[in-house]
């Protein structure tokens, strides 16, 4: 087993345990293997003066086995995927998995196959191991799988999935022919906002679908659901200063539970990504989850897909 321990140095919270980084936790996207972490790719590439701090973060990430990689031809307009292949340059193909999405008004005949191509040159590669519809569109389901179907036949992606996809929506693609081919759905989700658990979890995992959880950190406080700001929340805090993490492990942490579900915060600095790395070894015990629960409940009904 590979063990690689977080260098204490290199964090900025000098609070954070040593925690030792086993080999990363693996989900089954229905067949494909998956890490638990991933990193996120949204905003990536935005800034210049950012640039080398996020591509040290992804480079960081991926030696400690946060190895899947998630953006979309729709982020910076194709900055995120430039950045990214910037940082994966030189790394062996195989160390790491590529999740692109298209934009819906792309996703048929005409257009998906070009936006498959243009990602693949941003991204410096010839393949991407899954491919996401970014949201439901005008285009029928049945052209999108379709064509998603053609891009594996033909080597150009590995898997496909959806994105922003609610029970309902899931239902209607199973009934699609090449339907269940579906590997991941890409959802918001977070212990603000936690309506999926209701059904679209329990559907998903009885299907073999694994649930990539979008926001996972609540963008660090600034996506408000429930009218909360988790930096200053006290019952998380209190649950952090326990266990000696931070809030955004803990957050992590709670995202992480469910064997099905795998996160891709998005982290733009080296001390970032290997504080989230060391979230997965993080062990909460039952009655301090009964406590958080107290105050961010689990649904008791149906509720809206929540998006971002
Ligand atoms: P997020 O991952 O919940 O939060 C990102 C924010 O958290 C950034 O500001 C980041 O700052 C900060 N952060 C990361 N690690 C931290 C740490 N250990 N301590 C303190 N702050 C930390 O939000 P997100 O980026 O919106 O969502 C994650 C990914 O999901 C996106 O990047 C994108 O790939 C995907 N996504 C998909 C959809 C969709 O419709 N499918 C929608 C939204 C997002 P730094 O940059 O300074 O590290």
């Amino acid at each position: 087993m590979r063990e690689t321990y977080l260098k204490k140095e290199s964090r900025e919270n000098k609070q954070l345990p040593k925690v030792k980084i086993n080999q990363m936790r693996q989900v089954n996207a229905n067949g494909l293997l998956i890490p638990a972490l991933g990193q996120g790719g949204w905003r990536i590439g935005d800034d210049p003066a950012r640039a080398e701090s996020e591509i040290a973060a992804i480079r960081r990430g991926i030696e400690l086995g946060a190895n899947l990689i998630d953006t979309a031809e729709m982020y910076g307009g194709g900055r995120s995927e430039l950045l990214i292949g910037r940082a994966l340059r030189g790394i062996p193909r195989d160390k790491y998995i590529l999740v692109s999405k298209v934009y819906p008004h792309n996703a048929d005949r005409n257009n998906m196959f070009k936006s498959c191509e243009a990602s693949l040159r941003r991204l410096g590669t010839d393949y991407l191991d899954l491919y996401l519809l970014h949201w439901r569109g005008s285009v029928p389901l049945e052209e999108t799988v379709w064509c998603m179907e053609k891009l594996v036949r033909e080597g150009k992606i590995r898997r496909w999935g959806v994105s922003n996809f609610d029970t309902p929506d899931m239902q209607e693609l199973w009934q699609i022919p090449g339907g269940k081919n579906c590997a991941v759905n890409q959802v918001l989700y977070n212990i603000t906002s936690r309506g999926i658990e209701y059904d679209l979890i329990p559907w998903c995992e009885e299907h073999n679908v694994a649930i990539m959880a979008y926001c996972p950190l609540a963008q660090a406080g600034s996506l408000r659901r429930m009218n909360v700001d988790v930096r200053t929340e006290p019952t998380i805090a209190a649950v952090a200063q326990k266990y000696g993490a931070t809030v955004m492990q803990v957050m992590l942490a709670f995202v992480l539970k469910k064997s099905c579900v795998c996160a891709i915060p998005k982290a733009g600095s080296v001390a970032h990504i290997e504080e989230n790395v060391a979230a997965t070894q993080l062990e909460i015990a039952d009655e301090d989850w009964g406590m958080l629960d107290c105050v961010y409940w689990p649904p008791s009904c149906k509720m809206h897909l929540d998006i971002e």
